[in-house]
């Protein structure tokens, strides 16, 4: 049995940036990195935009020349699942039979597309957007000629989708089912906005619609509605979140229930296992101290940071803003804070000239901001949210008033 002084779980950003993070933290052990993927650790945010259009190669979105891994003595083992964890043994298991033990395990495993779960959801031509080989189909499906796409899922990623798929010609059907677009992440301004903006680009959007099943022999033919309504199509993109993947360390023991539950510096119950990015549900500043899992490259990137000063010895806790972008047709949105929780929003600026703000509150205090097409506001915003600045809404709504000079 091989034994490494770090063992890292997932080659996606968390992954990565905690092999980067501790060899610039000085870190001298032996690193060695375990991916079910097979490819080298890569950006997955590309997968829904600028790849999918085919605007950006493979190779512009590795997170690193394959090179850099072996220049910083970074071991990488690819297309190997872990399926065990053995905590007190201090080693992990491999679908493969092989058996890696560890001086310190960091758990990086991200999460699993959530699959559809109705009659046909296996038929051909149904597809996740999670990794390159989701996207490779769904490219391969395009260039076949399917040309009528059914998008289940008005959050970002399905948002996203929808963009591309439009930009390359193709009929977009979009299925949520609440009430408005991105309901778990945006207030109501910027549902109404991406809603309006989708509409505009002809994507036909269908709100309170739910899935009841797919149809077609052996690949599917169409989306059979909960109104009894079929919208026929070639192919399908379930943008409907993930489930994390916790499954061998919740089994070894690990305290979770969503994801794995976390300390300040990112440790599990488990000795010796850290957990950060998508899987770990931690106790965010940002969110009162709630427990939450957050799914960006923000928190994947500063909990591997925060992971690595832990190892080298240097232990802080995590308390860095969350932030995040999507973009859709000529459309960046870039938000800082989170929304969640709030009890009031003000309207900087008019959705109809596609730049402007919106702003979270909470008690008086500003929590959150989401920009479209407005950088200055975003930069200027993250400060007012990490201060928790206490503003009058009137003064907030003034597009004349630089946000910077209201701190
Ligand atoms: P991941 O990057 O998903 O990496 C987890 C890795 O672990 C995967 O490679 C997986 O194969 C591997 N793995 C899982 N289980 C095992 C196992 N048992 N054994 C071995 N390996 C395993 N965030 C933003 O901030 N902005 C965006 O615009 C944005 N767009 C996105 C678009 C798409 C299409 C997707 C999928 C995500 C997007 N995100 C975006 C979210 C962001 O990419 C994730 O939050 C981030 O990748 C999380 O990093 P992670 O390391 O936790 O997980």
């Amino acid at each position: 049995m091989t034994a490494f002084d770090v063992v890292i779980v997932g080659t996606g950003h968390g992954g990565a940036q905690a092999a980067i993070a501790l060899r610039q933290c000085g870190f001298e052990g032996s690193i060695q990195m375990i991916g079910r993927d097979s490819q080298p650790p890569y950006e997955r945010p590309p997968l829904s935009k600028e790849y999918l259009a085919g605007d950006k190669p493979f190779e512009r979105i590795m997170i690193r020349p394959e090179q850099f891994w072996a220049d910083k003595q970074v071991g990488l083992s690819l297309g190997q699942s872990v399926t065990r964890v053995d905590a007190e043994a201090r080693e992990v298991h491999l679908a493969s039979g092989e058996r890696v033990g560890y001086g310190r395990l960091i758990w990086a495993a991200g999460g699993d597309a959530r699959r559809l779960d109705c009659p046909g959801s296996h038929l051909d031509g149904v597809h996740a957007v999670r990794d390159k080989r989701d996207v490779d189909a769904l490219m391969a499906d395009l260039e076949g000629g399917a040309k009528r796409f059914v998008v289940v899922g008005g959050g970002y990623i399905g948002l996203e989708a929808a963009a591309v798929l439009r930009k390359l010609g193709c009929e977009v059907t979009v299925i949520e089912a609440m009430d408005r677009l991105l309901p778990r992440v945006a207030g109501e301004d910027l549902s109404t906005f991406f809603a309006d903006e989708h509409r505009r680009q002809g994507v036909d959007i269908r709100l309170s619609a739910k899935v009841e099943r797919l149809e077609g022999q052996d690949r599917v033919t169409g989306v059979v509605l909960d109104n009894g309504e079929t919208i026929a199509c070639d192919a399908v993109v379930a943008g409907i979140g993930i489930v994390p993947s916790v499954g061998p360390l919740i089994a070894a023991g690990a305290a979770g229930a969503n994801g794995v539950d976390v300390s300040y510096t990112c440790h599990t119950s488990l000795e010796k296992v850290y957990a950060i990015g998508d899987c770990a549900a931690h106790a965010n500043p940002y969110a009162d101290g709630a427990v939450i899992r957050l799914e960006s490259v923000q928190n994947a990137h500063d909990m591997a940071t925060t992971v690595a000063r832990a190892i080298c010895g240097d232990p802080q806790p995590y308390d860095a803003l969350p932030w995040f972008w999507s973009n859709q047709y000529d459309i960046k949105l870039q938000t800082a804070g989170l929304s969640m929780g709030h009890d009031a929003t003000v309207l900087r600026g008019d959705p109809a000239e596609r730049s402007f703000s919106v702003i979270y509150l909470k008690d008086g205090r500003v929590i959150a901001v989401d920009a479209v097409n407005k950088t200055k506001d975003y930069v200027q915003g993250r400060k007012l949210v990490e201060a928790r600045a206490e503003i009058e809404p009137e003064l907030l709504a003034d597009t004349e008033t630089p946000l910077k000079e209201m701190l």
